[in-house]
C-alpha cells in the first residue's frame, strides 16, 4: 500500500501533491526541470467535500472501473479508494455529450436517460424541467437535433431522446400528483409578463421558481400562444 507514504509526502512543506493530473511534458536537466502538467477539472470542491459518499450513492451512471483494470463498475462520481488523497470525491466526465450540446434548451439528456434506465422518472423529469419547461410539448414537435447527433448510432441505433422525454411528461399528467418545482422563498419584486406563449410562460415559470411575484398577461382567452392555437 502505497498510502502510508502518500500521507507522508503530502504533508511535507516542499512537495505539491497535484492529483487527478498527467504529466505532458519534461524538459531540462537536473536542478532545472520544466514540467507541464495537464489537471483534469475534479467537478467538486475539495475543500467542501466531505468524503461522505452519499453522491455515489446516488449516482445513475455506472462506469468499468480503470483501477481495477475494467473488472468491477464505479460511478461517475468516485474516490478511487478509500485512503485517497485529497480524501474528496471526483467526477469522471469528458465534456458535454452532442446530444446537449445540440438540443436549444441544452437539457441534460445524459442524465435524465440514466434515471430513466433506473426507473427514477420523477427525478428524471426533474432534471429535464431544470433546462426546459415543456417535455411533453417538445416531445412531440420538437425536430429532435439531438438524435441526428446521437452517437449510439455508431453502435446500434440513435436513442428515442425525444420520446422518452415525451413519455416522462404523459406519465407524470397521468400522475395523481404532477410534478411540482420546489420554489425558493419569496422575493418582494413582482414581474409583469406580456404574453402566455412558450417564451413568456417559460419565463414565469423559472422566476416563479426563484421567488419573484409573477402575473402573466395574455390577450386570448387560452394560454399556450402558438402551442394552442399555431400547432
Ligand atoms: S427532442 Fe428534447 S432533448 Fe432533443 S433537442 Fe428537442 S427538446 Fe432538446
Ligand atoms: S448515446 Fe446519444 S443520447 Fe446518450 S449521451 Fe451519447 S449522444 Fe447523448
Amino acid at each position: 500500500m502505497i498510502s502510508p507514504k502518500l500521507v507522508e509526502v503530502g504533508r511535507h512543506l516542499n512537495i505539491e501533491l497535484i492529483t487527478n493530473s498527467e504529466l505532458q511534458q519534461l524538459t531540462g536537466e537536473p536542478g532545472h526541470f520544466t514540467a507541464h502538467v495537464r489537471e483534469n477539472p475534479r467537478y467538486i470542491d475539495v475543500v467542501k467535500c466531505t468524503s461522505c459518499g452519499e453522491c455515489a450513492q446516488v449516482c445513475p451512471v455506472d462506469l468499468k472501473d480503470g483501477y481495477n483494470e475494467g473488472l468491477s463498475i464505479k460511478k461517475a462520481v468516485f474516490k478511487q479508494y478509500a485512503q485517497a488523497i485529497p480524501g474528496a470525491f471526483a467526477i469522471n466526465k469528458r465534456g458535454t455529450a452532442p446530444c446537449r450540446s445540440s438540443c436549444p434548451a441544452h437539457v441534460s439528456v445524459q442524465g435524465f436517460i440514466a434515471l430513466i434506465q433506473q426507473g427514477k422518472y420523477r427525478e428524471a423529469l426533474a432534471l429535464f424541467k431544470q433546462d426546459h419547461p415543456f417535455p411533453g410539448v417538445c416531445g412531440r414537435v420538437c425536430h429532435h437535433p439531438c438524435e441526428g447527433v446521437c452517437t449510439r448510432n455508431q453502435v446500434d441505433d440513435t436513442l428515442s431522446i425525444q420520446y422518452l422525454h415525451r413519455f416522462l411528461a404523459d406519465r407524470d399528467l397521468e400522475s395523481e400528483q404532477p410534478y411540482l418545482p420546489e420554489k425558493k422563498a419569496e422575493r418582494p419584486e413582482k414581474v409583469a409578463i406580456i404574453g402566455a406563449g412558450p417564451a413568456g410562460l417559460t419565463c414565469a415559470y423559472y422566476l416563479a421558481i426563484e421567488g419573484y411575484q409573477v402575473t402573466v398577461y395574455e390577450k386570448l382567452p387560452v394560454l399556450g400562444g402558438m402551442l394552442t392555437v399555431g400547432i
